[in-house]
């Protein structure tokens, strides 16, 4: 089972808010470029970050008072480790407001994420994975499904959006919503909606039985 983080299991996307609120310079400019194709996120999102001079204390405040991760995935884990489907988060997002928010609401889960360094000139990221097959991801999902793949499991795959779509192209299962449940419906590609992790709890109850 792999889930994407931002704007799936956190309510909206905290990367995207981190940026919003702290960012000294252009980084409108780097999200229209990249939503337009013109930049791949292994070349915005270090730009965008580096623009962001925040402490550590001040983004992890910031997200401690505005930030809200789905209440009912912790529903959702303890019904996979019950049942032992191992659960991976893959995110684009960074390491370290991924685990305070994990940790603040007591959940447990392995991740795959970006990580970054404060420094003087801002933050600087590490990327997860090499990028070198796909060369357009910080952290390539598709790259960490096809290792698990490779060990003959079948994938789950839950997400939202832009940085979900060609790993949950290779998903045996796909549960989408906003972004990545449109551009699934534009190619024909078989997939549950959800809003909230209970619906997937219930909708595997019914696969699963
Ligand atoms: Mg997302
Ligand atoms: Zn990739």
């Amino acid at each position: 089972m792999l889930t994407d983080f931002d704007g799936t299991i956190s309510e909206v996307d905290v990367a995207y808010s981190i940026v919003k609120e702290f960012s000294t310079g252009d980084w409108k400019g780097l999200e229209r470029k990249y939503q337009t194709g013109e930049i791949t996120s292994r070349q915005e999102l270090p730009e965008q970050f580096i623009l962001v001079k925040a402490s550590k204390a001040q983004i992890l405040d910031f997200v401690d008072k505005n930030m809200r991760l789905d209440a009912t995935f912790s529903e959702f884990k303890r019904f996979c480790d019950a049942r032992s489907i191992p659960v991976l988060v893959v995110s684009e997002g960074l390491d370290f407001y991924i685990h305070f928010m994990f940790e603040k609401y007591g959940v447990d889960v392995d991740v795959l994420v970006n990580s970054a360094r404060f420094t003087s000139e801002g933050l600087k990221l590490e990327f997860q994975s090499t990028g070198l097959d796909c060369e357009k991801c910080g952290n390539c999902k598709l790259e960490h499904l096809q290792t698990i793949k490779g060990q003959g499991k079948k994938i789950i795959y839950i997400g939202d959006g832009s940085s979900d779509f060609c790993a949950a192209k290779e998903a045996d299962i796909i549960f989408a919503k906003r972004k990545l449940a449109i551009h699934l419906d534009d190619e024909n590609i078989e997939h549950f909606k959800y809003e909230k992790f209970d619906d997937i709890v219930r909708i595997l109850e019914g696969l699963l039985e």
